[in-house]
């Protein structure tokens, strides 16, 4: 009863501003617990989460089957390094192969590991597979691209705000205009080992590219002895409704990358994936991580995958991501001309703010304001991404905030 008031917010965002590096700016929302599709604050505020951890919390928060294999693992071993074989890895990579068909899996533990783990071998497949001369080895890259935040992933971003001051960057990268076959061919030359893409443009602002582009790309690929690596770090694994955003375009890419939902929610877990023809430029020695593919890891994202496939949340994701995309478009029209697009798929929506009429920022604000958590990304777009589990009924409740929001001016100055 006498015990000492629990420290609010302010306490926790004070700490944070105080002893953190400023790399990120944080929505004002102190989350202290979540479970599935919904988040509480330390003042206890409950929260609809629309944003999923950009895609990493697919399963819903502390799934309790993942919680349960963990909970299972956690007695036995979590980490022992590469060095020696687990009882886990295996079962895990088989079961990551089969899904997405692929020959063998590299697993690390970020996206941008994985990326980097392409990259190399996309460049080792160019000189011993290829014969392009050692050192000459480019990959192609689209403008808007987002794959990581290491320095040479940010080398050939577009975008100023990733690279400024952080050069020198590595060479060997050529940018082409995303969903144009045309400018791919322009970019590319006898060195070209590998297009390095996104089927869908997350981080640019949830960007399709026009129908048809992935076929033509793939053809062209296959034409010029170029793999087609697709970064489905958050596209892959039922965000867009498919367990792998390639189906929709009824192709399959040379190689694959996946990150965020694989760790369930719980982990750091990515994997590259492609045929042994490819991978097995990688000998012993040439390429590694500490924690990749431990053993605490390999059994979370392996029951991952088993409830995504068990719970169809795939399928669900198909389902219920239409509602979404509806309910979006009517805040649209209700808005207008506040939102200038709504585009997406599956349970992955971006909504384009016209900064002439309003701010995404300040959007983004005063929905978590009111318990809806999402995020906006470039200044524009506020991307909604929940957890594949979310209900029609969570879908209609934060659809009517967010029209809530759009629909009625702040007091005060506008956004
Ligand atoms: N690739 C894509 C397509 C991504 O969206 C992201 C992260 N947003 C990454 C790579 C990098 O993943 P991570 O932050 O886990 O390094």
């Amino acid at each position: 009863m006498d015990s000492q008031p629990r420290p609010g917010s302010q306490h926790f965002v004070a700490l944070e501003e105080r002893y953190g590096a400023r790399n990120y700016l944080p929505v004002p929302v102190v989350v202290e617990r979540a479970r599935d599709c919904l988040v509480w604050d330390v003042e206890g505020r409950e929260y609809i989460d629309m944003m999923g951890a950009y895609s990493a919390v697919s399963h819903g928060h502390l799934h309790p089957r993942l919680v349960a294999a963990a909970t299972r693992q956690l007695e036995k071993v979590a980490v022992t390094s590469r060095a020696y074989h687990g009882s886990t890895l295996g079962p895990f990579l088989q079961k990551l192969c089969a899904l997405a068909g692929f020959e063998r899996a590299l697993p690390m533990n970020t996206g941008a590991e994985a990326v980097e783990t392409a990259i190399k071998c996309a460049r080792r497949w160019g000189y011993r597979v290829k014969g392009i001369p050692d050192g000459q080895a480019e990959i192609l890259v689209a403008r808007g691209n987002f794959h990581g935040r290491t320095s040479t992933i940010v080398g050939f971003s577009s975008e100023p705000e990733y690279r400024a001051g952080f050069g020198p960057f590595a060479p060997g990268f050529r940018h082409f205009d995303f969903g144009d076959l045309a400018s791919i061919e322009a970019a590319a030359g006898p060195h070209t080992c590998a297009v390095l893409i996104e089927p869908i443009q997350g981080e640019a602002g949830v960007v399709l590219p026009p129908p048809g582009f992935f076929r033509a790309l793939r053809d062209w690929c296959t034409r010029e002895r170029v793999l087609l690596i697709d970064d489905e770090v958050q596209a892959g694994l039922g965000r867009t409704g498919r367990w792998f955003a390639f189906e929709h375009e009824g192709i399959r890419p040379d190689a694959l990358i996946l990150g965020k939902a694989l760790g369930g929610g719980l982990l750091p877990v990515s994997a590259f994936l492609a045929d042994a023809a490819v991978m097995d430029v990688f000998e012993p020695g040439s390429h590694g991580s500490t924690f990749g593919g431990n053993a605490l890891a390999a059994a979370v994202a392996l029951e991952g995958l088993c409830v995504l496939e068990e719970e169809q949340l795939v399928e669900r994701a198909a389902r219920h991501g239409p509602l979404l995309m509806e309910r979006l478009h009517e805040v649209r029209r209700a808005a207008a001309p506040l939102i200038r697009d709504v585009r997406g798929r599956g349970l992955w929506v971006g909504v384009d703010i016209d900064p002439a009429h309003g701010s995404a920022r300040r959007l983004v604000e005063r929905l978590a304001a009111r318990g809806v958590l999402s995020k906006e990304t470039h200044e524009t777009v506020i991307r909604f991404a929940p957890p594949l589990t979310i209900t029609p009924v969570l879908i209609e409740k934060a659809c009517a905030v967010f029209r809530e929001v759009a629909t009625t001016r702040e007091a005060g100055p506008p956004d």
